[in-house]
C-alpha cells in the first residue's frame, strides 16, 4: 500500500504526499536544503529589528487580518486540511480553525496589560528605589510542528511569537506538507512584511538543521523521543526550548458520575480526530461499582460512530499517518494476548485508505503496552479500579501528565481529585475542552513536556524578562558601599536587625543624609 508520506530515498529532496483517504499520490513537496533553512533564518533575522520596533497595536493589526483571512477562507482551509489529514470537514473547522480568531481576539484584550512594564515592590533595604519588570522579544523563533493538528499547532505558537515582536521560521511535519503550505498562505494573505514569517518544508533532518541555525528559541510539538533530541541540540548553544509532547490522559469515572454524559464524553474525547490527539482519553479508570453500566453506555455511543471520508456524513475519518496504524494494531494485539477483551472494533476497515474501526478494550492492566505507551488511535482502553483512591494513584503513576478529567456529581470531590492529578490540565465533568479557553495556560508535566503556551504565559514564553531598578539620586552613598573603616560593628548590628525586618536606629546614622538640593 502506498504510504501517506515518504521522503524519496535517492536524494531526500522531496516529500511524496499520499491521500489518507484513497491512498493516491497527491503531489511532491520540495525538502528545504540546510542552506535554504539557513537562508530562511537569515531572512527572519533581517526582518526582526523593524518588526520588533513596531508598536504592539501595529502588530496586532496584522494579527486581526490573520483572523479575518482564517474566517473568510474557512471552507478552503478546511478542505485543504482534510485533504492532508483525512479528518472530517467539521473536525477541521472545530479543532484547527476555530481557535485562531478566538485566541487573537483574547490577546487583543489582554496583551497590552500582560506585556506592559510592571512595577514591583522593594524590600525594606531598597525602599528608596523603584523596581520594574520589562519584557522584550527573543528574536527568531524556530517552530517545529506535528501532523495531528498541523494547522492549529503551527498557527497558534506562530501568532503568539509574532504578536510579541519575534520573527518566525516554521518547519511543519513531513506527513502534512499541505497544511504547512496553507499556514504560509494565511500569513502571506495577511500582508506580513517580508521575512517576518518563513516556511521551510522537510523531515527530521530539516528540523534538526533549523535547531542548529542562528535561532533564539525553539518551540517544539511532537513525540517525547524527538523532544529529547531537540532539547539536546538546543542545549549545545544553549537556547530556550519549549516542549509540547505526548500524553496518555486519565479519565476517572467515580461511583456517583453521570454515566451517560461521561460515556458520551469519553467516546468523543477518545475518538475525535481518530484518537490522534495528545489530549486524547487513553486510560478510562472506572470504579468497579459502576464499571459494567458505564461500559454498556460506552458501547452504545461508540457503536453509532460512523467512519468515512471527509466528504461523507461521518464522525470519524481515516488515520493520518500509516505508521500509527501499526502501533494501534500492535497495542491491541499485545493487550489481547495479555488478557484484555476487545468489546468493539479492533481492526482495520476493508477499504482503500487508512481506516480503523472505533475500538473499546476492557480488562486493561497497567503492564500492557496499551496502558503504558501512547496509542494515538481510535481506541478506548477501560480499566476497572476498586475506588477513586486507586484511580488517582494509577492516574499519577505514569510517565505522562498532559491533561485528565474526573467525572462525579460531587463537585468538591471532583475538584479535590483534579488538584491531586499530576497533569498540566484537569477538568471536572468535561474533557479536552479546557485547551480551547485562550485564558488557560496549556502544557504538560513529566514526559508530557516543558513550558506553557496559551493564556498570559503564551505571550510571556516568547519574551525575555528584564529587571529594572531606578534610584532617583536623592540619597548619598549606600551604607554598605566602601569604605567600612570604623563602621564594622555598627554595620554588622544594623544588617542583622534588617534581616529580621527592622530598621535599627543606627541605620539612620549609617545612611548618609540626602543631598541638599541646590
Ligand atoms: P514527531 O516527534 O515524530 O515529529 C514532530 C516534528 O519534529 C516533525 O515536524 C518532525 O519532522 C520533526 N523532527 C523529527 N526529528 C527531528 C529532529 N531530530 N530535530 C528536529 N525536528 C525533528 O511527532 P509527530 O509524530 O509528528 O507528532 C505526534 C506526537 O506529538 C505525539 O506524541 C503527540 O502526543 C504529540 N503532540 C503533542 C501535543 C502537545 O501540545 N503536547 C500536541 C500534538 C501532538
Amino acid at each position: 500500500m502506498a504510504t501517506a508520506a515518504n521522503t524519496s530515498e535517492a536524494d531526500l529532496r522531496v516529500i511524496e504526499k499520499y491521500s489518507p483517504v484513497t491512498g493516491e499520490k497527491l503531489g511532491e513537496y520540495h525538502i528545504s536544503t540546510p542552506e535554504e533553512v539557513e537562508e530562511a533564518v537569515a531572512r527572519a533575522r533581517k526582518a526582526f529589528p523593524a518588526w520588533r520596533d513596531l508598536s504592539l497595536e501595529a502588530r496586532m493589526k496584522y494579527m486581526r487580518k490573520v483572523a479575518e483571512v482564517v474566517s473568510e477562507d474557512a471552507d478552503y482551509l478546511c478542505a485543504r486540511i482534510s485533504e492532508d489529514t483525512g479528518k472530517p470537514l467539521f473536525g477541521a473547522l472545530l479543532t484547527e480553525l476555530m481557535t485562531i480568531p478566538l485566541f487573537i481576539e483574547h490577546y487583543e484584550k489582554t496583551a497590552p496589560k500582560v506585556l506592559a512594564r510592571k512595577k514591583v515592590k522593594n524590600p525594606l533595604l531598597l525602599s528608596t528605589k523603584k523596581s520594574y519588570i520589562e519584557y522584550f522579544p527573543m528574536g527568531v523563533i524556530g517552530i517545529i510542528s506535528p501532523w495531528n493538528f498541523p494547522f492549529q499547532l503551527a498557527m497558534l505558537p506562530a501568532i503568539s511569537a509574532l504578536m510579541t515582536g519575534n520573527t518566525v521560521v516554521l518547519k511543519p511535519s513531513e506527513v502534512t506538507p499541505i497544511s504547512g503550505e496553507i499556514v504560509a498562505e494565511v500569513f502571506d494573505r495577511a500582508g506580513l512584511p517580508e521575512g517576518v514569517f518563513n516556511l521551510v518544508q522537510g523531515d527530521g533532518s530539516t528540523g534538526a538543521a533549523l535547531v542548529e541555525c542562528d535561532i533564539d528559541k525553539v518551540f517544539f510539538t511532537g513525540s517525547v523521543a524527538t523532544g529529547r533530541k531537540v532539547m539536546a541540540a538546543a542545549a549545545k548553544k544553549p537556547i530556550p526550548v519549549e516542549l509540547e509532547l505526548g500524553g496518555k490522559d486519565a479519565f476517572i469515572v467515580c461511583h456517583d458520575a453521570d454515566l451517560k454524559r461521561a460515556a458520551k464524553a469519553a467516546a468523543w474525547a477518545g475518538l475525535a480526530n481518530c484518537g490522534q490527539m495528545c489530549t486524547s482519553v487513553e486510560r478510562i479508570l472506572v470504579v468497579e461499582s459502576v464499571h459494567d453500566e458505564f461500559v454498556k453506555h460506552l458501547q452504545e455511543v461508540v457503536s453509532e460512530v460512523r467512519v468515512g471520508a471527509p466528504d461523507e456524513d461521518v464522525e470519524m475519518g481515516p488515520m493520518t499517518f500509516p505508521k500509527q496504524l501499526d502501533t494501534v494494531e500492535a497495542h491491541i494485539k499485545q493487550a489481547k494476548e495479555a488478557g484484555a477483551e476487545v468489546v468493539l472494533g479492533g481492526h482495520r476497515i476493508d477499504r482503500d485508505g487508512q481506516f480503523f474501526s472505533p475500538t473499546i478494550v476492557t480488562n486493561v492492566k497497567d503492564d500492557m503496552d496499551i496502558y503504558v505507551e501512547e496509542t494515538f488511535g481510535p481506541v478506548l482502553p477501560v480499566i476497572k479500579v476498586k475506588d477513586e483512591e486507586q484511580a488517582i494513584r494509577m492516574a499519577n503513576d505514569h510517565q505522562y501528565g498532559l491533561t485528565g478529567s474526573v467525572w462525579t456529581k460531587d463537585i468538591k470531590r471532583g475538584l479535590k481529585l483534579a488538584s491531586r492529578m499530576e497533569s498540566g490540565q484537569c477538568s471536572v465533568n468535561d474533557a479536552v475542552q479546557s485547551v480551547g479557553n485562550p485564558a488557560l495556560p496549556f502544557g504538560g508535566v513529566k514526559a508530557s513536556g516543558i513550558g506553557r503556551y496559551h493564556g498570559d504565559e503564551g505571550l510571556l514564553s516568547f519574551m525575555h524578562q528584564k529587571a529594572i531598578m531606578v534610584d532617583y539620586g536623592m540619597m548619598g552613598p549606600e551604607p554598605f558601599w566602601f569604605p567600612y573603616k570604623g563602621k564594622y560593628p555598627e554595620l554588622m548590628g544594623a544588617f542583622k536587625s534588617l534581616m529580621k525586618g527592622n530598621i535599627p536606629k543606627s541605620m539612620y546614622k549609617l545612611l548618609t543624609m540626602p543631598k541638599k538640593s541646590k
